[in-house]
């Protein structure tokens, strides 16, 4: 067995490889031992998944929704205090801690303060070298999976030379390339979403890919209702963006025909 990234031998290998890091809520989209060697595993967790889990967007996000790490850590989040304007850390692992100075503390004794707010950030990541590599790494790992699926022959997978310029970008970057890709908002954080009997659940992430008239694949990735876009071929996003217009910038997600990410419908759907 040969991994799909640096192509060496990979039938030692221990670990299985998370498409979608496992912080991000991704429990069931993984790929078996040895499809990613080891030392490409340890690799995108230290080098590329740390620094995105690190950024405030996702800590944020992940502590407003209640997203535990893969230790089964939700990550800390801030909270202001009303009356006193004092920022202070909140912490959701062992019930509700929340740190505070003496004066708000004296308030909250007199009763005198009886709430906390937790600013919301959305000022998603729209221009991150990590963010970008980890949707590529995404990406490619994603096609893996569904070349698996078709119980086509993983050899030829691994030496395709079409894919090197998304291996080599992910996996050591050579040429310091940053990747361009698409960002923005395509529905709320608490959106609803719909099961075929009716139920509401929550919606933490999906994913698809979208082929263009131009030969270009593309994958799309949300989160919370951000939705995340890049070009597996390389740094351009006009074929996106040229379809979005052709498409009144409905996400490929929720495009005719496409599965409704995995068989929820949105709110924003329902009620048209
Ligand atoms: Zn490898």
């Amino acid at each position: 067995m040969n991994c799909i990234f640096c192509k060496k031998d990979s039938t030692n290998s221990k670990s299985v490889e998370h498409i979608i890091p496992e912080s991000f809520g991704n429990k069931k989209h993984i790929l078996k031992k040895g499809m990613v060697c080891d030392r490409c595993n340890n690799y995108f967790s230290t080098k590329i998944e740390k620094e995105v889990l690190e950024l405030e967007f996702f800590t944020n996000i992940r502590f407003r929704n209640f997203i535990p790490s893969k230790k089964n850590r939700i990550p800390r989040g801030k909270a202001i205090l009303p009356k006193t304007k004092y920022l202070a850390e909140v912490d959701l692992n062992d019930g509700i801690q929340v740190t505070l100075d003496s004066k708000s503390f004296n308030l909250i004794e007199k009763g005198e303060i009886t709430s906390i707010i937790v600013p919301y950030k959305y000022d998603y990541p729209k221009d991150n070298i990590s963010v970008s590599r980890l949707l590529a790494k995404m990406a490619f790992e994603m096609l893996a999976l569904r070349v698996i699926k078709t119980n086509k022959d993983m050899i030829d997978f691994v030496n395709e030379p079409q894919f090197d310029k998304i291996r080599n970008y992910v996996r050591s970057n050579p040429k310091n390339e940053n990747w361009v890709y698409s960002s923005r908002k395509i529905y709320s954080e608490n959106e609803k979403f719909y099961l075929k009997d009716g139920k509401s659940v929550d919606m933490i992430f999906e994913c698809d890919f979208l082929a263009t008239n131009r030969q270009e694949l593309y994958f799309v990735f949300a989160y919370k209702g951000i939705e995340f876009v890049i070009n597996m071929a390389g740094s351009s996003i006009d074929g996106y963006l040229e379809w979005l217009k052709l498409h009144n910038d409905i996400s490929p997600l929720y495009r005719k025909g496409s599965n409704f990410g995995y068989d929820l419908t949105p709110e924003f759907l329902k009620n048209n």
